[in-house]
């Protein structure tokens, strides 16, 4: 029996599978299954709590459910620039789908009977060789998200169960790989793998940061993420001094992404013309840039993100039950659009809470929508400075960041 939200949901027939399908082809997911929780069992998988989203536990991708999924996709009209997600479904539980064992047979045959772009993500079961064939036969055709984490002795804490470094090296050494992923998790971490994946693959984007705790992160694997967080700046100044010749970003930073796009959150901030006794809800990292460069300019309503826990800290990841709880006796709320736009049709949070749904608990307070603050923004703009060179350069290099840094929270 499939699973939804925690309860136990019947899949009363084909039909109603294939709608599952359906609505993940629709997002442009390609909706593989294998039938059970992911096997790899990192520690710090954020998967490990979705309740904050339906899924539905859909069983083993079969031969003929994949007849289905291949010919629907196949129907649709191939727009440039769009590229088709392995490794992301919205409605059933993440997994490795490079595990599924016809997962590299179907990869072929997307690419040989389509002419569409498919992004992988995977910690590395391809077999390498064959993954690195399929990218010199459709060049431009696979993008390759690696999930490396850590090629360093943390690596076996976190990903006990995941494949060998030399597994994941072979993978890097060829054409296959468009970016590798790994953190900084303590000294000579992050800048050791920099070196060693420069070494093997010098035009894969290396993509870097630290790993966030969330509150179903256990102690170790908490301890070991913000150990990594100490340690950023040392591992960021070693691979800026290396010069090498990857594109390197870190991106996974907000406080960071924050800092750096300072102005442009203190200009779309006056743009929304806001008067000083006016409430405007924001995470932390937004609050420091306010309170630093715009103190006393509107009333500031600071949310923790409540939902996710742990350290997180973005505005973009905010639900309306956070915001639910910092509500006391304001009569008008603005809104930031960022938190609404988890789909395209109607007006969601990350945990699909629709917007109607949460002003409807509030029935004295008017709620006002701040457009300009959009992901758009957030996703195109904000990204912009996410090199690594940025971070050196106009944080680390900056006094004012510390200034910055020791901006308190309010309660
Ligand atoms: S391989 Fe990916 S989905 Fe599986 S446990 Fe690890 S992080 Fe989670």
């Amino acid at each position: 029996m499939p699973l939804k939200n925690g309860k136990r949901m019947s899949i009363k027939d084909k039909e109603f599978l294939h709608n599952i399908f359906r609505k993940e082809i629709k997002d442009r997911k390609i909706p593989l299954s294998l039938g059970k929780t992911c096997p790899v069992k990192c520690t710090f998988c954020y998967e490990m709590d979705h309740s904050y989203r339906d899924t539905f536990d859909t069983p083993l991708t079969t031969q003929e459910h994949w007849d289905f999924i291949f010919n629907e996709i196949k129907s649709l009209p191939t727009r440039e620039s769009e590229s088709w997600v392995l490794g992301g479904n919205e409605y059933m539980e993440w997994t490795d789908l490079a595990l599924h064992p016809k997962a590299m047979d179907w990869i072929e045959q997307f690419l040989d009977q389509t002419d569409k772009g498919i992004t992988v993500f995977s910690v590395g079961y391809f077999d390498p060789l064959r993954i690195n064939r399929l990218a010199d036969k459709y060049p431009g055709r696979i993008n390759f998200e690696l999930s490396v984490i850590s090629l360093s002795s943390y690596r076996q804490q976190l990903m006990p169960k995941g494949p060998s470094v030399d597994q994941v090296l072979e993978i890097l050494d060829g054409p296959a790989v468009t970016s590798a992923n790994f953190y900084s998790l303590g000294p000579d971490s992050m800048s050791n793998d920099a070196k060693r994946i420069s070494k093997i693959n010098e035009k894969c984007l290396l993509w870097m940061g630290c790993l966030t705790p969330l509150k179903y992160i256990d102690g170790n694997t908490t301890k070991l993420m913000r150990q990594g967080k100490r340690f950023l700046p040392d591992e960021a100044r070693k691979i800026y001094d290396m010069d090498l010749p990857n594109v390197q970003m870190i991106h996974t930073e907000s406080d960071i992404t924050a800092f750096l796009n300072r102005n442009k959150i203190i200009k779309t901030f006056d743009a929304c013309e806001l008067e000083k006794k006016d409430w405007i809800v924001m995470a932390g990292n937004v609050h420091r840039v306010l309170t630093l460069f715009r103190s006393g300019r509107a009333r500031f309503m600071y949310v923790p993100n409540d939902t996710l826990g742990g350290d997180s800290d973005c505005t973009t990841l905010l639900t309306f039950d956070d915001i639910a709880k910092r509500i006391t006796n304001q009569k008008v709320i603005h809104l930031p659009r960022v938190i609404m736009e988890k789909s395209s049709n109607d007006e969601r949070d990350i945990s699909g809470r629709s917007f109607d749904e949460f002003k409807n608990q509030f029935p004295n307070v008017r709620f006002k929508v701040l457009h300009k603050i959009n992901s758009d923004l957030s996703n195109k703009k904000l990204y912009e400075k996410g090199y690594l060179k940025n971070y050196v350069e106009g944080y680390l290099n900056n006094p004012l960041s510390k200034k910055y840094e020791n901006v308190a929270y309010p309660n």
